[in-house]
């Protein structure tokens, strides 16, 4: 591993670190957090946007290029706009982008934007409000609107993130590409994942994308795409438009081999691998005072950790979090 890079065990060069920034939510989406749950992290142990932005710049000495905020929903932590300034004056940050479920986006969409923020993923599970209750416990209208108050500002691309589930919304995907053709959205499908007892309650409404590929087939030209990001979405575009529809299948076909990301959670802990639970506590090191060298040891010492993929099929009783604990 050089100076300025970060090459874990099996090749793979991570240059993307996705943020967590709260494991708290406003929503309650059946394949991530149960209902009901309260058992967050104290926000004495969040790491300061200050802390935040010392590893982040460490990251960034160490090569990573892309940072992407999430949660939890990260527009539950008051005060984003400001670590997001403060992440895009890194030196080395080439890109800022926020996942969020938008229900909080239409107030704060151009303060976003004008902090650096330049791509956003929303995540949108229904067009009909009643299966949108029913998938997050919230009310769609929130998120139309704050979607409609991106476009307003300006952010482009606009990725759309839908899990399709047997049995509650996988006869919205066509409505789902019409509603994406319309307003210019990218959209993305997402395969169910087994992450904590919710994410494996949700895989009973597994769907394997690669018929859902097959299907959209039959009504749209479909041809080979690609899209800025450094995400394992495998995308197609829909001739004549300018719509590209991305693939993200953990479970039917993999993309371990090219992985080239870890995760952060709101306590400090860098997840290596979002099937594994390989990890490295920073806070405690940051709390007593370490070096910004002692950072840069600590992230190449959390590398060496990762994993070569995840084993959601062969174990998928392995990983005990939520998907909001690491944010995706
Ligand atoms: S499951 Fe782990 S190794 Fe595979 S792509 Fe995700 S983070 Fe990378």
């Amino acid at each position: 591993m050089s100076e300025t890079d970060l090459t874990d065990p099996f090749g793979r060069r991570i240059e993307y670190v996705r943020v967590s920034v709260t494991d708290r939510c406003d929503l309650r989406c059946s394949y991530c957090m149960p209902r009901g749950f309260r058992d967050f992290e104290e926000p004495e142990d969040w790491l300061t946007f200050d802390e935040l932005e010392r590893v982040m710049a460490a990251f960034a000495r160490l090569g990573t290029r892309r940072i992407r905020l999430t949660g939890g929903e990260p527009l539950v932590r008051r005060g984003l706009p400001v670590l997001a300034r403060q992440l895009s004056a890194l030196p080395g940050v080439e890109d800022i982008s926020l996942s969020t479920n938008a229900t909080r986006l239409a107030r704060s969409a151009t303060e976003l934007r004008d902090a650096g923020i330049r791509r956003i993923n929303v995540s949108l599970d229904s067009l009909r409000p009643e299966v949108f209750k029913q998938v997050t416990g919230g009310k769609l209208e929130k998120v139309l609107d704050g979607l409609m108050a991106a476009k307003a500002a300006g952010f482009h691309p606009i990725k759309i993130n839908m899990v399709v589930m047997a049995g509650v919304n996988e006869d919205e995907v066509e409505d789902m590409v019409r509603f994406c053709l319309e307003h210019g959205f990218t959209l993305r499908f997402i395969e169910t994942m087994p992450m904590g007892d919710t994410g494996r309650e949700a895989i009973g409404h597994f769907v394997d994308l690669q018929k859902v590929k097959a299907r959209l087939a039959k009504r749209f030209e479909l041809l080979p795409g690609v899209m800025p990001g450094g995400g394992p979405a495998r995308y197609v575009k829909v001739a004549g438009s300018d719509l590209h529809i991305g693939f993200i299948t953990p479970i039917s076909q993999h993309f371990c081999a090219t992985c080239n990301r870890v995760r952060l959670s709101v306590d400090g802990t860098i997840y290596t691998c979002l099937g594994n639970e390989h990890h490295l506590e920073l806070r405690p090191r940051l709390r007593a005072g370490c070096s910004d060298a002692d950072i840069e040891d600590a992230i190449r010492e959390a590398i060496r950790l990762k994993p070569e993929r995840h084993e959601f099929n062969e174990k998928p009783e392995k990983i005990v979090r939520f998907m909001s604990m690491t944010g995706g």
